[in-house]
């Protein structure tokens, strides 16, 4: 297999953890004898400073020639101006419209090894494996009109919160597809008892369950699910919801893994590549120190290997060489361990490379 990855590293420990990411997956390459060229590019904070703009063109460009992207993390402190007319964020929100990446796919499944870095009980994280799938590019954060005016002498603000039906409907359906190969449930996310767009959302995800019996489908509102999250993980499978509900769940979510430094993503459903990247943001407080967890961008690649380039016993290799990893007791600092990034990847490449001797 041939394939061409866009790096797009951004800022903060961004360009640390795609690094390490792309360590393993050339352990991967020269495991099976496939051909990876990594194409680097900017985006986010670094693409202002050097380009004026947070997504150029020839990174956009490069991501739409490409097999798939690897994502590291975008902003800091020197472009958290709230007032900015050019912000780092403004290139993912792009990139994400641009490829049309509409579902953002979030595994949560804490190691047992690690049910004591939460800071939820460990006994209710036992049988945690859940998806959350947020939806990528409606709702508040697309939704027009949106801006500021002055009225009566003071600034008024508004977002809009605007979904149609198909971009609904493909959202929903795409999480009944991935829940027919794991445990059969989703649970659909609204605030149906006050927004009219959750109303038009739970109607469409009901038409969809009607037409998919062998999947059960549960509704539930977003403030019971924000609560259900941490007191009753187990009992998930498969969530889907909108965009700003799907944000904010997934990051709470992150804490049943014990750091946000374990979170892989896969944005899909463009036709052309799929964009992987951590959950967690540029990390501003501990870049450049080398203790970053790469984890959350090493499982990105291994969705990318799953979803994108079709190779599920890569994919898998790499998942069990971190689990092994950790089973071993290989910790960055937030786990409360003393590895370094380095001393992961180091350990994660060599056991991808063991497992090919295994296997071979
Ligand atoms: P953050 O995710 O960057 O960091 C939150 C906390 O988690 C910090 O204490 C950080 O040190 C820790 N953390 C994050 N990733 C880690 C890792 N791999 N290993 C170990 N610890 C890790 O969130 P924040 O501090 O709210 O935001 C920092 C910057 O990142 C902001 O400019 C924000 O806009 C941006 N951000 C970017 C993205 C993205 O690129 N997708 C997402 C969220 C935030």
């Amino acid at each position: 297999m041939k394939a061409r990855i866009a790096v797009l590293a951004g800022d903060g420990v961004g360009p640390e953890v795609t690094e390490s990411a792309v360590e393993v997956l050339m352990a991967v390459a020269a495991r099976g004898r496939h051909t990876f060229t990594f194409i680097h590019h900017r985006i986010g904070g670094c693409a202002i400073d050097a380009e004026g703009t947070p997504l150029p063109q020839g990174t956009l460009e490069a991501c739409k020639s490409s097999d798939a992207v690897l994502l590291g993390a975008v902003g800091g402190p020197k472009w958290d101006d709230p007032t900015a007319a050019i912000r780092p964020e403004q290139g993912l929100l792009k990139i994400r419209k641009e490829l049309g990446l509409f579902a953002n796919l979030r595994p949560v499944k804490p190691h047992p090894a690690l049910l004591s870095a939460s800071p939820i009980r460990a006994e209710r994280l036992v049988g945690v494996d859940l998806m959350v799938i947020r939806e990528l590019t409606g709702g508040l954060y697309f939704g027009m009109p949106r801006g500021r005016e002055s009225v009566g002498g003071e600034i008024r603000a508004v977002d809009s919160m605007v979904y149609e039906e198909h971009e609904i409907r493909r959202v929903v359906e795409l999480a009944f597809r991935l829940a027919r190969d794991r445990r059969k449930k989703v649970t659909s996310v609204d605030k149906a008892n006050v927004l009219e767009t959750s109303r038009l959302w739970r109607q469409t995800a009901q038409s969809i369950g009607a037409a998919n019996p062998d999947v059960t489908l549960e509704h539930m509102l977003v403030d019971t699910a924000a609560m259900r999250l941490v007191s009753s993980p187990s009992a998930f499978d498969v969530l889907v919801t909108e965009n700003m509900f799907g944000d904010i769940l997934t990051d709470e979510a992150s804490v049943l893994a014990g750091s946000m430094g374990m979170l892989p993503s896969a944005s899909l459903g463009g036709p052309g590549p799929g964009l992987y990247e951590p959950i967690h943001g540029s990390a501003p407080d501990i870049a450049g120190k080398g203790i970053a967890n790469p984890i959350g961008t090493i499982l990105s690649a291994a969705m990318m290997l799953r979803y994108s380039l079709h190779l599920d016993a890569e994919a898998e290799a790499i998942e069990s060489a971190v689990d092994d990893a950790i089973t071993e007791g290989m910790r960055t600092a937030d786990l409360g361990g003393h590895d370094s990034l380095k001393d992961v990847t180091t350990r994660i490449t060599s056991l991808v490379h063991h497992d090919k001797e295994d296997h071979a």
